[in-house]
């Protein structure tokens, strides 16, 4: 490795390029910060580019858009002729709409808004030391190829996902129900060439139990498979599987997800191949787009300035430092193969939504650290709630703003004018915060 060069500076400095990350750096950049995204993997993206074409889910509570980065995104794709994206109601219970889109294309467009925006993205980029002096981050080591350099900002905003910036800064958190035990990860992917009308009979179950009961019986599909949950994607003769989970992987270890991966990389085949040999329109169908990685749901929930509880979901709360409007039920994916199945109980009454309080993303004591998206201080029933891209897209927007804030008032993030930033961010076209309803 070579020696330390020269530091680099940046006013804002974002970890993890997915929907939270992309939006943050987006939202800073706007705001005439000089903003660097570090991401470790080659490309942008987070779950949109390790789970291609993972539908946008929780857009719409109670039928209206989040709005914000979100609806400017999906704005785009829907304008564009043709059309690269569609608004469509989602098979599940208790979800509302969920927008399903060419996944190659919007990858392209978001790294398009990064550019227009002025976002320097470094990809293959991987912090691997983050230097803590008193209660503020002096900068952050990063390793390429070439060797370690270190990086360094007014503000930095972790939206790793897993809270590694947060946890590497001594940020406490949890991780886990009471056994330590996580939702499970998933290997998505795409079949092509499948016959809809025969795929989707009307009234069809969108978990096909009756074909896995079947799969599993005759030792065609894992017995952690008594559901088989896929659904028609963008493209006419698509569909999309969101059903290969695996169990006991832990997301903020590389070597657990590659083990997982591995597993699931053998049920997708395997899935594959009953799909094609037992379930009607799948006859002339191929496997696509299986995931890169494993898609890991949950990981560390570091504390903040508040922790969001399953109590203020229930109470349809909006609380005044409100930066997001959610109404997503809590959706739970099994934790160990006992029970194996998914489960979306509604979270809230039926018409109601609550909002995701900036505090959830400040942590107490660093003053120039804000986390945002999946990583945020809620505790864990709230936590499978909340956790939507268009959710995430929002929260990572407000922690953009409020870092330029911080940046430009020369305070730390805990002192941000929580009041003011709820205004911008309704200027900025989000729905449903600072006294305004859905
Ligand atoms: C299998 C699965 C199914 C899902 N289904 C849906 C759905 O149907 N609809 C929906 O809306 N949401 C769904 N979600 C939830 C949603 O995708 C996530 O909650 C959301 O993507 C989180 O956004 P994020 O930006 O916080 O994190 P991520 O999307 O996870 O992005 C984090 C980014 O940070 C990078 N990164 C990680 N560690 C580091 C590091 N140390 N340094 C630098 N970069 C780092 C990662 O490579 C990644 O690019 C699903 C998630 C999974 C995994």
């Amino acid at each position: 490795m070579r020696p330390y060069r020269d530091v680099h500076q940046a006013d804002v400095l974002v970890f993890g390029a997915g929907p939270a990350g992309i939006a943050a750096a987006v939202a800073a950049a706007r705001r005439r910060q000089t903003v660097r995204l570090i991401e470790l993997q080659s490309v942008v993206g987070g779950v949109m580019s390790c789970c291609p074409g993972m539908m946008l889910g929780s857009g719409y509570p109670c039928g209206t858009s989040v709005g914000g980065f979100f609806e400017e995104f999906v704005g785009r794709l829907f304008d564009h002729d043709p059309p690269l994206a569609e608004r469509r109601a989602c098979d599940l219970e208790n979800f509302g709409d969920e927008v399903v889109y060419d996944h190659e294309y919007a990858l392209s467009l978001l790294y398009d808004m990064l550019r227009e925006a002025g976002v320097e993205v470094l990809a293959n980029h991987l912090p691997c030391r983050v230097e803590v002096t008193g209660d503020e981050i002096v900068h952050v080591d990063v390793a390429t190829t070439r060797g370690v350099e270190p990086f360094s900002a007014g503000v930095y905003v972790d939206c790793t996902g897993n809270g590694d910036i947060a946890a590497a800064a001594g940020v406490p958190s949890q991780m886990g129900d009471d056994e330590g035990r996580m939702m499970g990860a998933t290997l998505t992917f795409f079949m092509l060439g499948v016959d809809w009308d025969r795929a989707f009979p009307p009234g069809f179950d969108p978990y096909f139990t009756q074909y896995a009961e079947r799969g599993i019986a005759a030792g065609r599909l894992p017995r952690t498979m008594p559901q088989i949950y896929l659904l028609k994607g963008f493209r006419e003769g698509t569909v999309f599987f969101n059903t290969v989970t695996v169990t006991g992987v832990d997301g903020t270890d590389p070597r657990s997800v590659a083990k997982g991966a591995q597993v699931a990389r053998r049920y997708v085949m395997q899935l594959a191949r009953f799909c094609r040999e037992e379930m009607p329109g799948f006859e002339h169908s191929h496997v696509a787009d299986i995931g890169p990685s494993l898609g890991v749901r949950e990981t560390r929930r570091p504390e903040g300035l508040y922790r969001l509880t399953a109590a203020d979901i229930t109470a349809a709360t909006k609380f005044e430092d409100g930066v997001v409007a959610c109404d997503s039920p809590l959706d739970e994916v099994f934790r160990d193969d006992s029970s194996s199945v998914y489960s979306h109980e509604a979270a809230l009454p039926k018409g109601e939504y609550y909002t995701i309080p900036f505090r959830t993303l400040v942590p107490r004591k660093i003053k120039n650290l804000l986390f945002a998206g999946r990583a945020r201080s809620v505790d864990l029933k709230a936590y499978a709630s909340g956790r939507g891209m268009p959710q995430c897209m929002v929260m990572g927007q407000s922690a953009g703003v409020g870092a330029a804030m911080a940046n430009e008032e020369r305070c730390t993030v805990q002192q941000i004018d929580r009041a003011r930033l709820v205004r911008e961010l309704v200027r900025e076209g989000v729905n449903g915060i600072g006294g305004g309803r859905l």
